[in-house]
């Protein structure tokens, strides 16, 4: 009996970092491993920065499926993906996280019969209108190994009927990536290079609840100018909305500097840096639990709870952000000291050591 090949499908910015870590730990078993690159992301500030930042292979395949509404997007990944499959057998498919090529690679895997392993299962934010949240319950629900990042996460898949056998909590790989980064963070630098002064912030915003309704874009570019009255922001600012928001104003907003998405490590560095992060980012608020630099989501909801418990995370609107910045700013703001357990550099081995027994079990 053989093993079987794992087969990793990667598509978007969050799933670098996440994927990095398990690709390398699983070099130590015996194993193959294909890297599946579906191309939702296929602009060079998107995605090729990070293959070199996190030492990721280049991708056996990439569909360069691209980008397009919900449908047309996941219909052009779910006919690439069957394809890619049915082309060379990926024995057991890995996806990550839960943008629209983790959910078409779980729906693709589950018709062909392939076991399919979820890296960040049962996350949930219990806002249906997040395209993530949709993503993050179909694909828990066709899993077979479902490996959480936190211990709320079991307890949602427990409520959700998974069996008790199919889920560990393996930490957090994302983290893996940051660890791995860290003696490479050059924050001083990076400031100097942008010309920043001592004290700034960073923000990123691309979230559909942020950005495509024209009020609320409005709202939030008004809040972020208010803080940038009291502290320079930098806004690394994806392509998605980057129209909706220069029509709600952002131009105008003299505190804020708009600038091209940021390498992994210029980017980490600028956080590490930083006074404060505004952010409507899933992994950011990861991020800045490890770095200890305050983070205010603005969002109504997390699927990362755990950031609010054992971390540096607030929820805030456009209406609460600037008062919750000044907050932060004034050395007002307290957080809880413990640290979400396992986000300790080492969730890459916890998980290949499981992907590599289920390769070997089932083949
Ligand atoms: N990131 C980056 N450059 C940037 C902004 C973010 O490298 O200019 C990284 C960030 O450190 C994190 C990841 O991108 O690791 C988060 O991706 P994104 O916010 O696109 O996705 P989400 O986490 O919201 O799914």
């Amino acid at each position: 009996m053989s093993t079987a090949t794992i087969t990793h499908i990667v598509g978007a910015r969050p799933n670098f970092m996440k994927a990095a870590p398990v690709l390398t730990a699983l070099r130590a078993h015996d194993v193959a491993q294909r890297l599946v690159h579906t191309g939702q992301h296929y602009d060079a500030l998107l995605s090729d920065v990070f293959f070199a930042e996190l030492d990721l292979p280049a991708p056996d395949v990439n569909l360069g499926v691209g980008s397009g509404t919900q449908a047309t997007q996941t219909a052009a990944l779910l006919t690439g993906l069957e394809a890619a499959f049915t082309e060379v057998d990926p024995g057991l498919v890995v996806v990550y996280g839960d943008v629209n090529s983790t959910l078409a690679a779980a729906l693709v895997a589950a018709k062909l019969g392939l076991r399919l392993a979820h890296v960040e299962a049962g996350l949930r934010s219990f806002d249906p209108t997040m395209p993530e949240e949709v993503n993050r319950r179909v694909t828990d629900a066709l899993a077979d190994l479902l490996l959480a990042t936190s211990p709320e996460a079991i307890a949602h898949l427990a409520r959700e009927g998974v069996e008790a056998g199919r889920i560990h909590l393996v930490g957090n790989p994302m983290i893996d990536s940051l660890v791995a980064a860290r003696g490479r963070l050059d924050p001083d630098g990076e400031r100097r290079r942008l010309g920043l002064p001592e004290r700034y912030a960073v923000a990123t915003l691309h979230r559909p609840a942020n950005v495509d309704d024209p009020g609320q874009a409005r709202r939030v570019v008004a809040a972020l100018a208010e803080v940038g009255e009291a502290v320079e922001v930098l806004l690394p600012l994806h392509p998605r909305g980057r129209a909706a928001l220069a029509e709600a104003g952002l131009d105008d907003a003299a505190g804020v500097r708009v600038v091209e998405p940021l390498g992994y490590v210029p980017f980490l560095s600028l956080v590490a840096g930083s006074a404060l992060v505004v952010t409507d980012s899933g992994g950011v608020q990861e991020e800045t639990t490890i770095l200890d630099v305050a983070c205010l989501t603005l969002r109504e909801s997390t699927e990362r709870p755990i950031t609010l418990t054992h971390g540096t995370n607030r929820l805030v609107s456009a209406a609460t952000l600037p008062d919750a910045a000044a907050a932060v700013l004034e050395g007002r703001a307290a957080f809880p000291t413990e640290r979400p357990p396992l986000w300790d550099g080492r969730a890459g081995e916890r998980i290949a050591a499981l992907l590599a027994a289920e390769a070997a079990a089932g083949s």
